[in-house]
């Protein structure tokens, strides 16, 4: 019987050492999750770590494009599962050669035998597979060295699988692998690109966005519940919480050099995330910060705004140009959203010219004097509003692109 399979293979990390079992727990978790709308799609795991989808007439596009998104898969193939049986093989052999409208004129065969009870070797099998497939596919040649095809096959215990594509998969550490952290959410372009990286990097992250209402607008809040939403596909859900952060924000501009303004603001919205971060058990702040990219991102204000927090700062774009963080919103589906001109609550603040190299002596002597400040910024965390953001419902309209 020929089975459609999809074979899942995973980073090299993720197979040796003492954290396999973990690893591998947390990545079965998202691979069902994600498959959950394929209903007959079911997971299997072979002995010796190979893990294959079985499709049970679910769609393979809709299976690659949901499995797209879990963190840790290193690349996938469509593949025919058979039994490990010679003209099983055979036969399998013939279909997967004549699967893709794309005809090749050269191939080679390459066989794995893993199951040392099957009757002919790895040098007979390649005569006995090459063989079968030059007999009945016609204009075809074998090219040991550079095959337009390649034929692998895998004889295993109880099953074998022949294939012949390999699509990339995301890479990465499987989601939480490598524990939580707090993402600094803007409406910008970069921060949502940052929170992807960091769930890639297999950390999950809690969403922290500041609000000015009523200086900002209630769009201005829907656009980053709807960043978030997209976030949340790679996650499942992801908490989002709302700071709001117009008395603090008023406050600093009443009583603080104009052209520090910004400096101060982030030193704020440091201190309040680190307080969320250790109420949620989260280990780090991750923000969209790229060395250079605009005043308030130089190494100076980085070196001062840093410093507010004594949890790491992760700033997974910080050496990438704006044309390489682009794409990559782009591909996520985040930029369209980032992109509608609804303002987050710093760009209300923004003074004419803000400081590019603030003297860290400065700003604390500044703090210093603001007495209020450890009671707003305490009052700001109480205040903070959360919401579980899931993923959109894929509709029947969805299904069609
Ligand atoms: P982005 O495109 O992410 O908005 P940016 O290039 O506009 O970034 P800034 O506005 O200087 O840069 O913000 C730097 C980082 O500070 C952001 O990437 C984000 O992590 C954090 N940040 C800025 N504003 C907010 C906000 N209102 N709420 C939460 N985090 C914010
Ligand atoms: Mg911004």
């Amino acid at each position: 019987m020929r089975t459609d399979v999809i074979l899942l293979r995973f980073g090299e990390i993720m197979l040796k050492g003492r954290n396999r079992a973990r690893f591998e727990n947390q990545i079965v978790q998202q691979i069902k999750r994600v498959l959950k709308p394929l209903a007959k799609a079911e997971l299997h795991k072979e002995s010796h770590g190979r893990m294959y989808v079985e499709l049970n007439g679910e769609s393979y596009e809709e299976a690659q494009q949901a499995l797209s998104k879990v963190f840790g898969l290193l690349s996938i193939s469509p593949a025919i599962k058979v039994a490990p049986e010679l003209a099983a093989l055979q036969e399998a052999a013939l279909v997967e050669m004549n699967r893709y409208p794309e005809k090749p004129k050269t191939f080679k065969v390459s066989v794995r035998r893993v199951n040392k009870q099957f009757p002919h070797d790895t040098y007979e099998m390649h005569d006995l597979l090459g063989g079968h497939i030059l007999q009945h596919v016609d204009g075809l040649k074998v090219d040991v060295k550079h095959p337009e095809l390649e034929l692998h096959v895998e004889i295993r215990n109880r099953d074998s699988f022949v294939y012949s594509k390999k699509v990339a998969g995301p890479g990465g550490f499987p989601l939480g692998s490598n524990g939580k952290a707090m993402l600094m959410l803007s409406g910008g372009i970069d921060s949502p690109v940052a929170g992807y990286l960091a769930m890639k990097r297999g950390l999950r992250i809690e969403a922290v966005h500041f609000h000015s209402y009523p200086y900002t607008s209630e769009r201005a809040k829907q656009k980053v519940i709807d960043l978030t939403r997209v976030l949340a596909d790679y996650a499942g859900s992801i908490h989002l919480h709302l700071v709001p952060f117009t008395e603090i924000q008023t406050k600093l501009k009443e009583s603080c050099r104009d052209n520090l303004i910004i400096t101060l603001m982030r030193r704020a919205m440091y201190r309040i995330t680190e307080q969320l971060a250790e109420k949620r058990d989260a280990l780090a702040i991750v923000t969209g910060e790229s060395l250079g990219q605009v005043a308030s991102q130089t190494l100076s204000n980085m070196n001062v705004i840093g410093r507010a927090a004594e949890i790491p700062v992760l700033r997974p774009l910080v050496t990438m140009d704006k044309l390489e963080i682009i794409p990559i919103a782009e591909t996520i589906r985040t930029f369209p959203i980032s992109i509608l001109p609804y303002e987050d609550c710093c760009t209300l603040f923004v003074p004419k010219s803000p400081s590019t190299n603030p003297s860290l002596k400065v700003v604390e002597r500044q703090e210093a004097w603001m007495e209020w400040l450890p009671e707003a910024i305490r009052e700001a965390v109480e205040k903070t509003e959360i919401m579980l953001i899931k993923p959109e419902e894929k509709s029947e309209e969805d299904h069609l692109f």
